[in-house]
């Protein structure tokens, strides 16, 4: 779906616990660069080149993923995609997010899925205890670190945030020339039409999820892209302050 021009968020078909449904990457091009933001389950690359095809942009073209986080919807063709380009692209994230990607530690979930205290449920917990085998399948090097109100000089302008709580470097990404939000998983689309919060039993610290939420209120935004439910479009700074806990 064409959010702008040059701003493309991609439909992956994905199957999440048992359910049929969508995750949506984004895509961001110009004259100079070609970035993928976030990189889909393991064994997605294909799913991915269709999608970009369809979207009227060269695969062949990426010179730079950013990865929102860590988790296993985000960067399981990572290594896949990256293998299959014709140039050397870098990776770009937040340093909470570095040890993860680069297979230095196994993700946190999968260790508190082992935890004996573990919050999860026997279904989710069999889920990320089976990410503890084979995450390092698609772990690879991290190129350059995205600080908090970095301002990267792409594509007439994106802004990081990081919004920590999902996991600890979480960042969502602004686009100031098409006013659109990258969310990542900081923001959902829930009842088919809402801005919601992210599962509170999938985030590292749902309190500080909420509180990061306060970082966004300034933005000027016209279209969120959430990973999760897609494109929103509606009253950003009304609704972010709700969810907050603003007003
Ligand atoms: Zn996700």
């Amino acid at each position: 779906m064409k959010i702008a021009t040059g701003v493309e968020m991609l439909e992956i078909p994905a199957t999440i616990q048992g359910s049929q449904t969508f995750i949506y990457p984004t895509l961001i091009w110009d004259s100079n660069t070609t970035i993928l933001i976030d990189a889909g389950f393991p064994g997605q690359l294909a799913a991915f080149k269709q999608a970009i095809m369809e979207g009227g942009a060269s695969f062949e073209r990426i010179d730079k993923i950013i990865i929102t986080h860590h988790d296993r919807d985000h960067i399981g063709s990572l290594r896949s995609i990256l293998n299959e380009l014709p140039q050397k692209a870098l990776v770009l994230t937040h340093e909470g997010e570095r040890p993860y990607i680069e297979g230095r530690i196994p993700p946190f979930k999968a260790t508190m899925a082992d935890a004996p205290d573990s919050p999860y449920p026997p279904e989710m917990k069999a889920l990320f205890q089976q990410q503890k085998l084979d995450y390092l399948d698609f772990t690879v090097g991290v190129d350059k670190i995205l600080e908090d109100g970095e301002e990267l000089p792409f594509c007439g302008g994106i802004t990081v945030i990081h919004t920590p709580g999902h996991t600890p470097g979480h960042i969502c990404l602004y686009i100031g020339k098409s006013k659109t939000l990258i969310a990542g998983d900081a923001l959902f689309v829930v009842e088919g039409d809402k801005l919601g919060l992210p599962p509170k039993l999938a985030s590292l610290d749902w309190p500080l999820a909420v509180r990061s939420l306060g970082k966004l209120v300034r933005y000027d935004v016209e279209t969120v892209v959430c990973y999760h439910g897609g494109a929103w479009r509606g009253n950003f700074s009304r609704s972010i302050a709700e969810l907050a806990g603003l007003q």
